[in-house]
């Protein structure tokens, strides 16, 4: 496919100014001489390039996307007419309190059904991703410390935790301590008593961890936390699995932050934008990033006067659009975000106890929203994970995410969501079943797959190093 700038026809498909109009307005010297090299092209033949760009790309739209840990849900379109609605964008961030009460209220509304759902007491929309509430999160614990006067410089990440969460801690100046996980992929509480001393802020965990699976000891952490005098941090970014059904202040947490890009149905398969709210105790409430979102019986207000606040995290008031449309899935949904956690869970382990057999199944116990394979059988075979996961490209399914989580050799883990339906998850499965007997039958041809693709195999590494974005044939 070539480029927009390799098919300019020299057909305009918009004039812009006439070239020969003068302008005195502007001295001459600061006015183009030369011919700027855009391309010319018609709108048909510019609507045709875009068309054919976005068909090679692929979305939720327009297959099963079972990314593990990204929770690819269906995103419903009635929540971009809301965000799109001209009150709400047109409204400029500079607007005064009086003339902003609608985005406000929207606001708060959203912080107090955020409590609802995590049971914490306190609410912050800054963040503008997970890592980002990670973040922010973490420095509210380390000023908490702080203005206690205890000087603790260690945080605990389970080996189970995402890969975020040690990064997070880190680039707020802790220590990071990493805790392993028995053989059943639970918390090793003998190993965490071991690391457990009083220079330790915190433990950051991952509830349901990056396995899939529920940390079965999760008070018993919380009340070893909390003896020693730490903090607990949830990474509710797979919070998809348990809304309704449990939430972080039962367990124990002072800290979670929520991806409303995953559980709340936002759209986020480009990289963003996205929102990381983070929720805390009534004993945090002073630290959050400012402003949070009040209202004192007449007005809603924007409230800078947090006492210990760890201050600004983003421009503005974190993505605002993206607060409408969680706000507007939240509402729609109701009392039924507590099903749509209960059919993600029944989807992934569906979908596991079909595969097991087929593929190893290194924790064989009832998954969450998620669950982890292994590919260690097929790569006995001469196939290694990545081979699988490009040969399900062939089938129109989107791979899993791959050799993540680390403990789990040539990992593959899959991650249905709650809106997809039987017929989806079968094919899937079917699709799965398949490649393993081709892997049997034809290691090769598996392994030079994607077959079908406008882009074949690519060096995952120069990939990312130097990202050479010209289509080339092959
Ligand atoms: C996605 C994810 C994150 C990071 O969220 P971003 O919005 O991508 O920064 C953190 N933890 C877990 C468990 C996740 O799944």
């Amino acid at each position: 496919m070539k480029t927009i700038f390799e098919k300019s026809s020299g057909v305009n498909g918009i004039l812009l100014e006439s070239e020969t109009k003068s302008c005195d307005c502007i001295s001459s010297k600061f006015l183009r001489q030369g011919n700027i090299g855009l391309p010319q092209l018609s709108e048909l033949e510019v609507m045709r390039h875009y068309k054919e760009l976005s068909d090679r790309n692929f979305c939720i739209e327009k297959g099963f996307y079972p990314l593990g840990s990204c929770t690819m849900k269906y995103n419903p379109k009635v929540n971009e007419f809301l965000a799109s609605l001209e009150g709400f964008t047109n409204l400029h961030p500079l607007s005064s309190d009086e003339d902003s009460q609608g985005a406000l209220e929207l606001m708060y509304r959203l912080q107090e059904a955020l409590k609802v759902i995590t049971g914490m007491q306190a609410v912050s929309l800054q963040p503008c991703a997970g890592a980002h509430g990670e973040l922010s999160g973490m420095m509210v614990i380390k000023k908490y410390f702080e203005i206690k006067g205890e000087k603790r410089t260690k945080v605990l990440v389970p080996d189970s935790a995402h890969g975020t969460n040690p990064a997070s801690a880190k680039m707020c100046g802790f220590e990071i301590v990493q805790i392993k996980s028995n053989e059943r992929g639970q918390v090793d509480i003998a190993d965490l008593k071991a690391h457990l001393d009083k220079d330790v802020a915190a433990i950051m965990m991952t509830n349901p961890n990056t396995l899939g699976l529920f940390e079965e000891k999760v008070l018993e952490i919380s009340k070893i936390m909390h003896d020693n005098g730490s903090l607990l941090y949830y990474d509710g970014a797979n919070f998809n699995a348990v809304m309704g059904y449990t939430n972080p202040y039962i367990m124990g947490f002072d800290v979670v932050h929520l991806n409303l890009h995953k559980t709340f149905a936002t759209p986020h398969g480009g990289g963003g934008p996205g929102a990381g709210p983070i929720c805390v105790t009534e004993a945090l409430k002073e630290y959050l990033p400012s402003p949070v979102i009040d209202f004192d019986g007449k007005k809603y207000y924007r409230n800078y006067n947090l006492k210990h606040s760890i201050g600004k995290v983003k421009a503005f008031f974190g993505n605002f659009g993206v607060l409408v449309k969680a706000y507007a899935y939240i509402l729609m949904m109701g009392d039924n975000l507590k099903k749509a956690s209960g059919d993600a869970v029944l989807n992934a382990n569906y979908i596991k106890e079909k595969l097991k057999g087929k593929y190893l199944l290194p924790y064989d116990e009832p998954c969450m929203h998620e669950f982890v394979l292994s590919g260690d059988w097929q790569k006995e075979q001469g196939v290694n994970t990545i081979g699988i996961a490009k040969r399900l490209m062939d089938y129109s399914i989107h791979p899993p995410t791959v050799y993540f989580p680390l403990i789990v050799h040539e990992a593959i883990m899959i991650e249905p969501t709650e809106t997809e339906s039987k017929a989806v998850l079968d094919n899937f499965i079917d699709v799965m079943i398949k490649i393993a007997d081709e892997i049997k039958e034809r290691p090769e041809f598996v392994m030079a797959s994607p077959h079908s693709t406008p882009v074949k195999r690519v060096d995952e590494t120069l990939a990312a190093r130097h990202p050479d974005l010209q289509f080339k044939e092959g």
